[in-house]
């Protein structure tokens, strides 16, 4: 039985903006012993007000510069048993209105195809689909046909919402060819300099997939990140806050109760990420897991490797949830449930 990790990167920091941070912070994250001291400041302090973006490119800078996707993929094919098999996601960031990028998408995803190539069956690849791109659906038609592509990405927050005119091209095309599509799904992680928080928010909210998913009924959606590690937290605290307070449903609310209804039987989330903070996240998810619609809809994924510098290192991950969840739960959400998602099954 192989682990499907339906979520990681392998992306490098030539994919990334030269303005991905504030105050030149890029620019002087190369040298290795700035990247020392802001990665020592992060594991013992939370000094800045914008954590999660700057420990995001720590981890971005420290495992990927100047290096390969190949290097990268070797260091999380080496934490999991041989047999198993990884969604790559790549990242289109020319759009996030944070300056220029040295390897543009062509060359990344041409790169992520050999990947494939040179590590036969343990690497699906996805594209990266920004609407904004000029011919994104030509793009991608290439990569299904010829590169054999199985799946789609998308990230509103970089600044486009997940009805765009454009996309709905993609996901007829997408639905007819059965390929999976992964929405970036939390408050944390990139962020376009053209919107606002709060419409990068908009763009990102698990609601925002209603109308789509009536619109394309057999089309498969994961909310990655599972509405997020601050939503976990939040709902943690207080889990029916709409009710109590009038605020905002919570997220992950929000995703379990379009679960529960069975009107969105193809609606599924992963747990990447948010699992990290180990402890207290696994038994809110082996509660959770009691559900048996959400049970058939939750996947394993890690986000490798966004979260190396958290204090659970990725090689335990996998023994820690299946020791934790039990064998049933465990292949349920490593392998049943990816299969279904990645239409093999
Ligand atoms: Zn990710």
């Amino acid at each position: 039985m192989p682990i499907y990790n339906c979520h990681i990167h392998t992306f490098t920091a030539d994919h990334v903006p030269s303005g991905y941070l504030p105050f030149g912070l890029v620019a002087l994250l190369k040298y290795k012993l700035i990247r020392k001291i802001v990665f020592f400041i992060l594991r013992v302090a939370n000094p800045f007000e914008d954590r999660d973006q700057l420990h995001r490119y720590a981890n971005i800078l420290q495992t990927s510069y100047g290096q390969r996707q190949e290097k990268i993929f070797k260091q999380v094919r080496a934490y999991y048993p041989l047999d198993t098999k990884f969604v790559v996601l790549p990242m289109d960031f020319a759009f996030m209105s944070a300056g220029a990028i040295e390897t543009d998408i062509y060359q990344q995803h041409d790169e992520l195809a050999s990947l494939r190539d040179n590590n036969s069956g343990q690497v699906i690849p996805f594209v990266a689909v920004d609407p904004r791109r000029e011919e994104v659906l030509e793009m991608l038609k290439d990569l299904v046909e010829n590169k054999n592509y199985r799946g789609i990405k998308i990230y509103p927050p970089l600044g486009y919402p997940p009805d765009h005119r454009v996309l709905y091209d993609v996901y007829k095309y997408a639905q007819r060819k059965h390929l999976p599509i992964m929405a970036h799904c939390s408050r944390g992680g990139a962020r376009s300099r053209a919107i606002s928080r709060q419409t990068a928010y908009a763009y990102t909210d698990p609601d925002r997939y209603k109308g789509l998913m009536k619109t394309f009924p057999n089309l498969r959606f994961c909310m990655a990140h599972f509405g997020g590690d601050a939503e976990w937290e939040n709902y943690l605290e207080n889990p029916r806050a709409e009710a109590t307070t009038g605020k905002e449903k919570n997220w992950v609310s929000k995703i379990m109760d379009m679960m529960r209804s069975g009107e969105y039987p193809h609606l599924y989330a992963d747990i990447s990420y948010t699992i990290f903070r180990f402890e207290k996240k696994v038994k809110v998810l082996k509660v959770l897991l009691s559900d048996e619609r959400i049970r058939s809809q939750v996947l394993f994924g890690s986000d490798f490797y966004m979260v190396e510098i958290e204090k659970l290192h990725e090689k335990r991950l996998s023994i820690y949830l299946r020791a934790e969840l039990g064998e049933e739960l465990f292949w349920q959400i490593a392998e049943e449930n990816p299969k279904r998602y990645l239409g093999r099954s």
